[in-house]
Formats: structure tokens, C-alpha cells, sequence
């Protein structure tokens, strides 16, 4: 039924936007025709026109013998004396054309000036051309806002409403004790009155902290779907597009909805879109402000009688306006971090629920081999797992088939097709074969599971390396391992082909937010201590002067140009290792752990 509904809303939406687009063209073709059409007749009279300043100059002269002139027009007919034919002319301004020729006409009686009465067709266009770019302007708002009206059916304005989720808390795997926190919320939703009564205080607004895919939005509506109420959606970034004040609109819609349809769930996505810092700038920033302004408004607004609770998500809580964060508003935070070993095998558990897998599947296994996925993430593995099995018609999931899964959803899709040439070929090679031979000196690294040529994704190749337990905390040295591994690739390519590629920038990229990190973060630099510098704040909001920018600069800079230094120095006490392992990667294009094992025996 209700899809239905939709669908209808969803073709006459169509229908109006295509009327209004015509409607649109029409008018913006019909003003071009006119326009062209007006410059080619002024270009067809152009031998007969006199120019203003020269005619003012004749009839300073006396040349002129008669103008006639229609009231509302600029252009004008001239006759001279000595000439038979009409001449035109345009004046810029009738009014001050008029009064300048005034005296000419009282001391000059052989002078006429004949002024016609308007004539009612063009008095009827040209109104129309003086109130054109007006009627176009009014036109073209009535089309984004009705079309933003259609939105509004079905999303966009009151966010997306959902009376039944359908999921409840048995649908989150893991995250036992954020479920555990937010049972009252349930409660509170389920019988309102009961908290009442007692003069218990519920939060208002709950910030849901973490990484894309680790399961807000789903733990957002198993609250709903526990509490058999209305689940309402929207994200940050649409509360922040097209004009301003439709955002902050918007909001209050959103909230309006919500009041009326209490109790319920709102749940904002993305809400640093809208909630980060309010700046005094302009433009698209001031309409954050107004947005973020009336987000606020709205959650000082409702009463606790009013049962709504407004759940938030972010990945960036760091970035939010500390206005936010006050009591009465999201003064509650729950952070959900990527699923630990035991949290990914229940996550894969449900996930593999309507799936058939080969005897040999141990998805505790698969959980070992997933260290730092998300539940999106592995979601997404089992379902691309079951398509490559369905692809070449087997029946059931098998061990390959999860693996080969794993990799495209960490490195990207095999791209066999790919033409590379032998010199791409041996410089990827011999980064891979860097990578994973100054990862095997470096005792804080993983070992090496897979080296490839075969270009996946973005990448050219790829050097996968072995999970191993989850881990809470990183130490220094394994972090500086980490860079010296990373740069291993640039390292090789400069050692072996004298010559540098842009194949190294992502690593480049991870390698610097790893030894950023490590300065501003983990307070791991000696010259800087164990400070905290948040580097998404200006420096001058910070405690510190303006010169910490620089020594972080300096500091980042020591870590990368020493694991880089340290890459070279492996590689060069290892060149020959390093020329077998790219040599067999530039036949086989893929090497095993075993095969890797085996240069080193
Ligand atoms: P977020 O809102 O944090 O970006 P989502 O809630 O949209 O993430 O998660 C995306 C999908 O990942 C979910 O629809 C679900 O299929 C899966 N998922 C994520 N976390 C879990 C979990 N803890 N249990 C089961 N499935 C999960
Ligand atoms: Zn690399």
C-alpha cells in the first residue's frame, strides 16, 4: 500500500517537473527569439541611424527639421533638412532627450517635435520586456521550490518517515553494551508517563559516534523498531544544499513532524554537515549557521512531555559546535567502535543467516582474517562472496570465494583487462616487492599473506599482509615500522629503477597522516611532548602560539625522512632479495605467503 502511494507521488512528481521544464524553456526560448530578433532589425536600420551625440550636434545646428517620438520608446525618427529620407536615432533617456531639446524647439519654429500617443501593442511589450527578467526570476524559484516540494512527499522536507522498522536490537550484532545503555531509551519511549511520574530526566539527544558503516544508523532504528515508534530520517547534508534559509526551513519541519507524530525517533545523519562550528563567515557557511541555529532552537523547544528523542551521527564529533554538546541538547555520547573479533563473527553470523556456505566455512575464521572491518563492511563481504559463487553457477559460498571477497572489498575489484605496459609492470613489481621485503625485517610488522601485480581498484598492485589479533594499542616503534613498511614501495623504486612514480601516493598520504597523527595525537614527539594538538582546530584557538604549526611541520617531516632513510638501508643490504621478489612477481604477477617464505630459506 504504502509503496504503492509512493510510486504515484513519485510519477506525478515527475509530471510537474516535466510541465515546469517546459514551461521554462518556452519562456527562456521565446526571450532569446525576441532579443535576436530586435538586434537584427537595430542591424538591418544601421545605415539609416544617426548617432545620438552627432544628433545632438545637428540640432544644436539647426540641421534637424522634425523628430518624431512615441512615448516609451528610445528609438526615434529624425528628419533633416537636406535629406529626403527618415533617418533614426535611439536616445539613451527620453526624459533628459526631451528637456535637452526643449529650448531648441521654443527658439527654433522651423524645428517639430511631434510626440505620438503610446501604441497599445507596444506599451503591452514592452512592460513585458521591463518586467521579464523579474517574471523569469519568480518563474524559476516556482520551479526549484515546487520540485522540492515533490521531494517533500516522500523525503526531503519532513525527513523520511518510517512507522515500522522492522528491526530491533536482535538485528545488531555486538555492541552489548551501547544496546544495554540505550534499553531505557526503549523503555522511555514505550511508557513515557512512568518516567514522569518518578521526575526522571531522559536525554533529549543522543550522539552516536563512529566510523561510516559500523551500524548507527541500524542501532538508530532497532531502537524505533524495539519501541514499535516512528522512525524519522535525515541527513546533514541535505539540511545544507540549495537556498539559504531552506535549511533551517527544513529543520523546523522536521521537528514539526515529529511533534505531531510523537513519540518517535529522529535521526539526523552526517551531522557535522550542520552542527560543525559556527564561523562568522559568509555565504554557504552563514546558511549553516541559520541551520545549525535553528537545530538548536528546536532542541531547547520541545518539552520532555513531547516524547522525541533525537539520535545523531557523526564520525567527526571533534567538529561539532561545542553548542551542541550542552545539557538539554546531545548530552549524551555513545561512541560505537569497529567490531572486535567476537562482535565480527556474530555480525557475520546474521549476515549469513539466509546464505549457504560450503562445510569447510568457519566464520569464526573469516572473523580472524577481518581485523578493522566494519559491519558494512562485512555485510558486504558475504554478499560478494555469494555473488562470485553465483557467478560461476555454484551453489554454495566457498573459502575462495570469501577470500577473493575480502580482497575486493579492501583493495578493489581485479582489473585483468587493464593494458600495462612492461615498464609499469616492472616498476609496480619492484614497489610490491619493496613493501613486502622491508616489512619482513621489521619485527612489529604483520607477515606478508599476498603480493600482486595485478592492478585492483585504483591500485597497481597490492601487498596484503596477515591479521593478526585485534589490537587497542599501537606502541611507537610498531608506528614507525609502519611508515618505514609503507615507504618501502618509493623506497624500491628509487633503489632499483633510479626513478620515482606516483604509484607511492597513497601510501605517501597514509604515511603522513600516521606520523601527524603521532605528533598531534599520540603525543609521540620528544620536541612537542605529550600534547595534544588538534589539527582540524585554527592554531589560534589553541594554547599554544602560532609556532607549534611549524614545529609540527618539522617534527612530521623527522619521522617520514627517517623511516624513508631506513627503507633505503634495508633495501640496499637486501638488492638481491629484492630483485628475485620482483623478477617472480613480473612472471607469476601473484606470490603466496609460501612462495615469499621460501626467498628467505
Ligand atoms: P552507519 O550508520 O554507522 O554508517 P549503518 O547502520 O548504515 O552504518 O550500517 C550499514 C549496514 O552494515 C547495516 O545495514 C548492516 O547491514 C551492517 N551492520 C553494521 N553494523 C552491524 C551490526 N553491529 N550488526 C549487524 N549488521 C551490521
Ligand atoms: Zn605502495
Amino acid at each position: 500500500m504504502k509503496e504503492k502511494r509512493k510510486d504515484k507521488d513519485k510519477k506525478r512528481g515527475k509530471l510537474y517537473s516535466i510541465i515546469f521544464t517546459i514551461v521554462f524553456l518556452v519562456i527562456v526560448g521565446a526571450i532569446i527569439g525576441v532579443y535576436i530578433w530586435q538586434n537584427n532589425k537595430q542591424t538591418e536600420e544601421n545605415e539609416d541611424e544617426i548617432a545620438y551625440t552627432d544628433l545632438i550636434q545637428k540640432i544644436s545646428n539647426g540641421e534637424v527639421e522634425k523628430i518624431e517620438m512615441t512615448v516609451g520608446s528610445t528609438s526615434i525618427k529624425v528628419k533633416l533638412k537636406d535629406i529626403e529620407e527618415e533617418k533614426t536615432a535611439s536616445v539613451p533617456n527620453t526624459q533628459a532627450f526631451i528637456e535637452l531639446i526643449q529650448e531648441e524647439v521654443k527658439n527654433n519654429n522651423q524645428f517639430e517635435l511631434k510626440q505620438n500617443k503610446q501604441n497599445p501593442l507596444l506599451t503591452v511589450g514592452s512592460t513585458f520586456f521591463s518586467v521579464l527578467p523579474t517574471l523569469l526570476i519568480v518563474a524559476l524559484f516556482i520551479l526549484i521550490f515546487k520540485m522540492q516540494g515533490l521531494g517533500d512527499k516522500g523525503k526531503v522536507y519532513g525527513g523520511e518517515e518510517d512507522n515500522d522498522t522492522g528491526v530491533t536490537f536482535k538485528d545488531v550484532a555486538g555492541l552489548d553494551e551501547e544496546k544495554n545503555e540505550l534499553i531505557e531509551i526503549v523503555d522511555f519511549l514505550k511508557s513515557p508517563e512512568k518516567f514522569h511520574e518518578i521526575g526522571a530526566k531522559i536525554p533529549k539527544g543522543i550522539l552516536l559516534c563512529g566510523k561510516p558503516g559500523t551500524g548507527k544508523t541500524l542501532i538508530a532504528k532497532a531502537i524505533a523498531g524495539e519501541a514499535g515508534v516512528p522512525f524519522i530520517t535525515m541527513s546533514g547534508s541535505e539540511f545544507i544544499e540549495m537556498f539559504a534559509g531552506l535549511g533551517a526551513s527544513r529543520v523546523r519541519k522536521l521537528f514539526e513532524k515529529a511533534k505531531k507524530i510523537s513519540p518517535c525517533i529522529v535521526f539526523i545523519d552526517e551531522i557535522d554537515a550542520i552542527g560543525s562550528r559556527r564561523t562568522s563567515g559568509s555565504g554557504g557557511e552563514s546558511e549553516n549557521n541559520q541551520t545549525l541555529n535553528q537545530l538548536l532552537v528546536e532542541m531547547d523547544g520541545f518539552e520532555t512531555d513531547e516524547t522525541v528523542i533525537v539520535l545523531a551521527a557523526t564520525n567527526r564529533p571533534e567538529m561539532l559546535d561545542k553548542a551542541l554538546l550542552r545539557p538539554g541538547r546531545f548530552d549524551r555520547r555513545i561512541t560505537i567502535a569497529a567490531p572486535d573479533l567476537h562482535g565480527r563473527e556474530e555480525i557475520l553470523k546474521i549476515h549469513s543467516q539466509n546464505k549457504k556456505f560450503e562445510k569447510d566455512i568457519d566464520l569464526k575464521e573469516i572473523a580472524g582474517d577481518t581485523a578493522g572491518f566494519t559491519g558494512a563492511e562485512l555485510a558486504n563481504v558475504l554478499n560478494e562472496a555469494a555473488i562470485i559463487a553465483a557467478r560461476s553457477h555454484r551453489k554454495k559460498i566457498s573459502k575462495n570465494d570469501i577470500e577473493e571477497a575480502v580482497k575486493k572489498v579492501t583493495v578493489g575489484l581485479e582489473k585483468h583487462s587493464r593494458v600495462i605496459s612492461e615498464k609499469d609492470k616492472k616498476l609496480t613489481a619492484y614497489h610490491e616487492a619493496g613493501h613486502a621485503i622491508v616489512s619482513k625485517f621489521l619485527p612489529t610488522q604483520q607477515d606478508v599473506k599476498e603480493v600482486s601485480i595485478i592492478p585492483r581498484g585504483v591500485a597497481g598492485g597490492y601487498t596484503m599482509y596477515k591479521t593478526n589479533e585485534d589490537k587497542y594499542y599501537i606502541s611507537k616503534t610498531e608506528m614507525e615500522e609502519k611508515l618505514i613498511a609503507l615507504l618501502g614501495g618509493r623506497a624500491a623504486e628509487k633503489l632499483a629503477l633510479d626513478d620515482i612514480s606516483t604509484g607511492a601516493s597513497n601510501d605517501i598520504e597514509v604515511a603522513t597522516q600516521i606520523a601527524r597523527d603521532m605528533v598531534t595525537v599520540y603525543g609521540m614527539s620528544d620536541k612537542i611532548g605529550p600534547i595534544s594538538l588538534k589539527t582540524d582546530e585554527p592554531y589560534e584557538m589553541q594554547p599554544f602560539g602560532d609556532h607549534i604549526g611549524d614545529n609540527i611541520g618539522e617534527e612530521v617531516k623527522k619521522l617520514i625522512d627517517t623511516a624513508y632513510y631506513q627503507a633505503q638501508q634495508i633495501l640496499s643490504q637486501h638488492m638481491d632479495k629484492l630483485d628475485a621478489v620482483a623478477n617472480a612477481l613480473l612472471e607469476k604477477e601473484i606470490i603466496s605467503a609460501e612462495e615469499f617464505q621460501r626467498f628467505f630459506e
